[in-house]
């Protein structure tokens, strides 16, 4: 129970394209876990594969969450059982206001105990004010002219939001300066719950602030090494052509 199994997935594109090969990995409910590699080696399809986007499809192996087989459920679907993806690269919604698709969102996953827009306000507000948001930012249209920083950090306030029971972050640290990025890393490190978290990340700099008792390096579609945090630092002191 409490787990997020990934066993021998392999995946490709609907034309035939195939980019995972192998991924077995097991991330129990507490454990942080990075996956680190080099462009083009296939975190960013884990992630899409993991959240069921059909683009892809799975040709070999599974996916479960809390021992329910989640292979070929929907992405709300998988939502609804604790699952979360924060994008590498959030797309703008022109007319769908941020605060209210939020509040949605909350309210799909509390079904029984429904939040008012008040009562939401109140517990939205701490939130983006410690991810160092400006207090308006839940008025605005859903990552419509937000900087890349404030697109990263409201992925950030979902996930502090909807309190997901295992969340994978797709680089949360690209393209941001180093007071965002202190920002979301502090908030993702100190989050108020026990959860699982697959932290996809190119450079080291975000672990000093989220500390992953597992490192993983994937290469080709393939875990082809896995260490505990040394490795993350070892691996960038090395570079990854090592591992190609
Ligand atoms: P990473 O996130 O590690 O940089 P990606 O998962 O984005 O890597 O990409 C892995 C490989 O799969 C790349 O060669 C990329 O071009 C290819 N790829 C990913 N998605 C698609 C797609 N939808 N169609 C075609 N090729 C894809
Ligand atoms: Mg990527």
């Amino acid at each position: 129970m409490d787990t997020l199994q990934i066993t021998d997935l392999y995946a490709g594109t609907k034309e035939g394209k195939e980019i995972l090969r192998g991924v077995s990995l097991t991330i129990k409910k507490g454990e942080i876990h990075a996956i680190m590699g080099p462009n083009g080696g296939g975190k960013s399809t884990l992630a899409q594969v993991l959240m069921g986007h059909p683009d892809y499809v799975v040709t070999k192996g599974n996916v479960s969450l809390n021992n329910v087989d989640i292979t070929h459920m929907t992405p709300d679907q998988r939502a609804h059982h604790g699952l979360f993806l924060g994008f590498q690269y959030p797309v703008e919604i022109t007319g769908v206001n941020f605060g209210n698709f939020l509040r949605m969102a909350v309210n799909e996953k509390r079904e029984k105990k429904k939040i008012s827009p008040i009562a939401f306000r109140n517990e939205v507000e701490p939130i983006a004010k410690k991810l160092g948001f400006s207090e308006d930012i839940v008025k605005r249209f859903l990552n419509q002219g937000f900087s890349g920083g404030e697109k990263k950090k409201a992925e950030i306030l979902q996930l502090a939001m909807l309190r997901p029971e295992f969340a994978i972050l797709d680089e949360p640290d690209s393209g941001l300066d180093v007071d965002a990025l202190r920002y979301i890393g502090k908030a993702i490190g100190n989050m108020d719950y026990s959860f699982g978290l697959l932290l996809i990340t190119h450079y080291q700099r975000i672990l000093h602030y989220i500390k992953p008792q597992f490192v993983h390096i994937v290469v080709g579609g393939k875990i082809v090494k896995s260490g505990d945090s040394k490795l993350a630092k070892e691996t960038e002191e090395k570079g990854y052509e090592s591992y190609l």
